[in-house]
């Protein structure tokens, strides 16, 4: 008898530390977006994310609730960003060598002396694994769908979902 569970894919949906799993244009979204956050917001980047072909969420922690203006402006300028076509690019560059301006305290404990260096074009570089575009032009539309403002958390108060429209093949 054929054992068909045999043949179904297992299918992982945890992201790991690296995002080495998550969807590629998702993902890199996900880097401008950070990137936005910080400079509108002066918060860190997003260290609890769910990033999936179909819907991403990201958390921050913010000093207030941004209203819907500023949350408009979140998707404008990641939108912008994205139109710029900007190359998507990684180097490997020794760990004393990294500016001091990057954040490395998320980094896993067993990260070799080397650091995979993520750069969209000129607007963002942060270490990552995980896999990215080539160009943003691959990522197509940004749309935040949804936010979330918990003042109680002590940790990541503002959620923000998005999705993509991705361009046409
Ligand atoms: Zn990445």
């Amino acid at each position: 008898m054929e054992q068909d569970n045999a043949l179904q894919p297992t299918v992982d949906i945890t992201v790991s530390q690296h995002g080495k799993d998550e969807f590629p244009p998702a993902h890199t979204a996900e880097h401008i977006l950070n990137a936005t956050m910080v400079r509108m917001f002066g918060c860190e980047r997003s260290r609890v994310n769910h990033i999936e072909r179909k819907k991403s969420k990201c958390n921050y922690t913010l000093a207030a609730c941004p209203d819907a203006n500023q949350i408009r402006e979140v998707e404008e300028r990641v939108n912008a960003v994205i139109a710029q076509h900007l190359p998507v690019t990684c180097r490997l560059v020794p760990r004393a060598e990294v500016p001091t301006s990057i954040d490395l305290s998320k980094l896993p404990d067993d990260t070799g002396d080397d650091l995979r260096l993520v750069f969209v074009g000129d607007y963002d570089v942060c270490p990552c694994a995980g896999a990215h575009v080539a160009n943003t032009a691959q990522i197509g539309h940004f749309r935040i769908s949804s936010t979330s403002w918990n003042p109680n958390a002590t940790t990541a108060n503002f959620r923000i979902v998005f999705r993509l429209d991705l361009p046409e093949e």
